[in-house]
């Protein structure tokens, strides 16, 4: 695991998060940054760099626990849809090279470019603890 990383630093609790769920491979945590309320990242616990770097089983079974936490957040945030993004490399606009995929709600009429502010650490653990609720 390098040190640098954010988000190894946040498997290794070196760092805050509102986590979502966690188990023994996946931690699911709330973006600081929202593009809105419940914008919810999932990790792998070990680092894999991008989409390229992790192993199949890996991604496979990453991916239900994208699916199962997405369903929580739909119905904690009361979402109209839910976007599903993953990006890979920096013309993607991948900013922490840590693989992770964004699970983002999303309301009728709404703009999808908005400012993201940061929002602090015991505001997104109310929302976290609300989201637990429906997994
Ligand atoms: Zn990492």
């Amino acid at each position: 695991m390098p040190e640098a990383c954010t988000f190894c630093r946040i498997v290794r609790n070196e760092e805050e998060a509102s986590r979502v769920y966690e188990d023994e491979n996946v931690v699911a945590f709330l973006d600081d940054r929202p593009a809105n309320e419940g914008h919810t990242l999932v990790i792998p616990k070990e680092h894999y760099e991008d989409i390229y770097e992790i192993p199949d089983e890996q991604i496979a079974y990453l991916f239900k626990i994208v699916k199962k936490v997405a369903q929580a957040v739909a119905e904690s945030e009361k979402a109209d849809g839910i976007s599903i993004v993953q990006n890979n490399g920096e013309a993607a606009h991948q900013n922490i090279f840590h693989f992770h995929v964004h699970i983002v709600p999303r309301y009728e009429g709404q703009e999808s470019r908005r400012p993201r502010e940061i929002v602090s650490q015991s505001e997104l653990d109310l929302v976290a603890a609300k989201i637990r609720k429906h997994l």
